[in-house]
């Protein structure tokens, strides 16, 4: 019988077959890159285990993570904590016009925000830094752009690119080989060289692989893999003004830092033959030995009713159709940790939604309700009245004020009970009276009879009208014998129950209370704009009447408002004891068609 420690896996899917196989058939018991910067930092911090599987998550430092990135980010991370391996947060900064340290920072923050670390332990009790920057490798890169031209696998092109362009040929026709293609290495070095050392103008030339223009595969026609770029790198400065292409730096960088399985979205399938051919060129050259990273696709979130695209994203911003990119209606995890949304919720919704080959849509509702499910469970209950009227107990004493006891969570009594405090004037919903009630309609209503949930029975008697026939106070006495929590009282049968807030005992705060920020399903379909779908209504911001106890909330606490849903206290405009909240999602889905 096997002694070795079977992990607890959640449902599988098609990536961890193959991890599984890849163990069964002991893939990665060798060390395959000699030379490398990470061996180095490798050689320095101890041995590593070789046998485990190292994914990546590489987001371009361009934008702020979205909730597509979540996926990403719990499959990469997630495969690594539950294979036990490793998995490397890199930043994949090779286009650095786009590139700034804000962005390196909030996506470091938000990775760490939904639970994952780079600091690994190792076998020998220390740790390994698995923070990378694609930047680092420049020169790694250099010399396999070298390499290549070395063995005939590359040259320098001066075509304009509008001639790359038309020269690539179609789908349905084969491209036109360039003019300098059969350069000679010397000729190739020569210029590669020059290009390098600032002797040309930005644009002026490429260096391309030289695979096949008669490719089926355009990818593999001749890709450019190195561009003259005279732009400053947040990282290197401008010691570069040659950058190395997105599709020539991926692989290499996985190869580096010995990835297992290098796992992106579909739309990089077709870039899967040219990964493949520079691993295979590599190893050739002995710059790379066997065995080399594979790449791996599976299917993008695609989330109804917003939009995951940076470039729309950056546009909702810069515009300021939204407060910046942390906004709580914004689909950036930024906008999501000040909604309220949970690293609990996103890991929830990241496993219901699966990992699967095939595209397909979301609906936003999904996420909605793996929110609601999770701070269902975790979030204490308190009192909220979001549309006040005041509720005069005409028989209760002026200034007399009692305790009443609330369970902090109906389904969890070891969270304990809260006192509220009730007095003769109390905040109620100003839906929870009717002078004339509807039918079916069990609230309070003259003569009706309900219970002040955690309080007492009352009744109802009526109430007072501005000029304009608004009302301004409803009336009710009180049952004495009727208080929630004394022997008997529980039992006593009325059909409505209602929430309530002492006036001298309320905070009155400010609340958003959030929307979906589009009203389309799929925002921009067609010929629209995507702008033009934005939901009008998307925030509200309303005084509400809380129990005196939500004053003291830390920003980020998360509480259900019974009868409304989910709110937090927000982190950024939260003022010490006067927190402003955020309508996280309501208990139920009011989208449903
Ligand atoms: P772009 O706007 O260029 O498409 P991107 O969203 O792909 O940007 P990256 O920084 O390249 O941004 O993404 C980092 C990682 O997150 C990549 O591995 C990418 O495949 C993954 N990723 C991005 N969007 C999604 C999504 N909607 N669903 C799942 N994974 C995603
Ligand atoms: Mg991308």
């Amino acid at each position: 019988m096997s002694t070795e420690k079977a992990p607890i896996l959640p449902a599988s899917n098609f990536i961890r077959a193959i991890i599984d196989k890849d163990l069964a058939e002991h893939k990665f018991a060798q060390k395959r890159w000699a030379g490398s910067p990470g061996d180095a930092r490798h050689q320095a911090q101890g041995p590593v285990d070789f046998a485990k599987i190292r994914t990546r998550f590489p987001p371009e430092p361009n934008g702020y993570l979205h909730i597509g990135h979540a996926k990403s980010i719990f499959l990469n991370f997630g495969l690594a904590r539950d294979y036990e391996g490793v998995c490397h947060l890199r930043f994949d900064d090779t286009n650095p016009e786009k590139e700034s340290q804000e962005y390196v920072d909030s996506i470091s923050d938000m990775v760490a925000w939904l639970g994952f670390g780079w600091d690994n332990p190792t076998p020998n009790g220390q740790h390994e830094h698995n923070l990378y920057y694609a930047s680092d490798y420049f020169d790694v890169m250099y010399q396999a752009a070298e390499a290549l031209i070395q063995h005939g696998h590359a040259y320098v092109d001066a075509q304009t690119a509008e001639e790359m362009r038309i020269n690539r040929g179609t789908l349905t026709e084969p491209g036109v080989a360039s003019p300098y293609r059969d350069r000679s290495i010397e000729e190739n070095l020569t210029l590669f060289r020059a290009m390098r050392d600032g002797k040309h103008a930005d644009g002026s030339m490429v260096l391309r692989a030289k695979i096949d223009m008669a490719s089926p595969n355009i990818n593999m026609r001749d890709p450019a893999i190195y561009r003259i770029r005279r732009a400053h790198h947040h990282n290197t400065g401008d010691k570069w003004c040659i950058y190395p292409m997105y599709t020539f730096a991926h692989p290499i960088e996985d190869a580096l830092e010995q990835i297992t399985h290098s796992i992106c979205t579909l739309e990089f399938e077709d870039q899967r033959p040219f990964y493949d051919w520079l691993m295979a060129r590599l190893v050739e050259a002995g710059l790379l030995a066997n065995p080399v990273p594979y790449q791996y696709e599976f299917a993008r979130l695609n989330l109804t009713y917003v939009v995951l695209s940076k470039r729309k994203l950056i546009q909702l911003v810069e515009e300021k159709h939204v407060t910046g990119w942390d906004d709580p209606r914004l689909p950036t995890l930024a906008g999501a940790r000040r909604r309220g949304y949970t690293p609990a919720g996103f890991k929830l919704f990241t496993d219901r939604i699966g990992v699967s080959k095939a595209d397909s849509w979301i609906d936003y509702s999904i996420l909605e309700d793996c929110m609601r499910e999770v701070l269902n469970d975790s979030a204490p209950r308190k009192i909220g009245v979001l549309d006040p009227v005041k509720l005069i107990i005409d028989n209760y004493p002026e200034d007399q004020a009692e305790d009443c006891f609330a369970p902090n969570h109906p389904q969890h009594p070891e969270m304990g009970k809260r006192v509220v405090k009730l007095s003769k004037t109390l905040w109620i919903e100003r839906e929870d009276f009717m002078e004339t009630p509807s039918k079916g309609y069990f609230r309070l209503f003259p003569g009706n009879t309900v219970r002040l949930r955690y309080g007492y029975v009352v009744k109802c008697l009526g109430c007072d009208k501005d000029d304009a026939g608004n009302v301004i106070a409803v009336h009710c006495e009180y049952l004495p014998d009727t208080k929630s929590g004394t022997p008997g009282a529980d039992s006593i049968k009325v059909k409505g129950n209602i929430h309530w807030v002492s006036a001298a005992h309320a905070y009155s705060a400010d609340i958003r209370m959030y929307d979906r920020l589009f009203v389309a399903e799929h925002p921009g379909s067609g010929e629209r704009d995507f702008l033009d779908d934005i939901n009008p209504n998307s925030v509200t911001t309303i005084t509400a009447q809380l129990e005196l106890s939500a004053q003291t909330a830390q920003p980020g606490e998360h509480f259900q408002f019974e009868r409304h849903g989910y709110f937090v206290a927000d982190l950024k405009d939260s003022l010490v004891d006067k927190p402003v909240f955020n309508r996280t999602v309501t208990l139920k889905d009011t989208w449903q068609k």
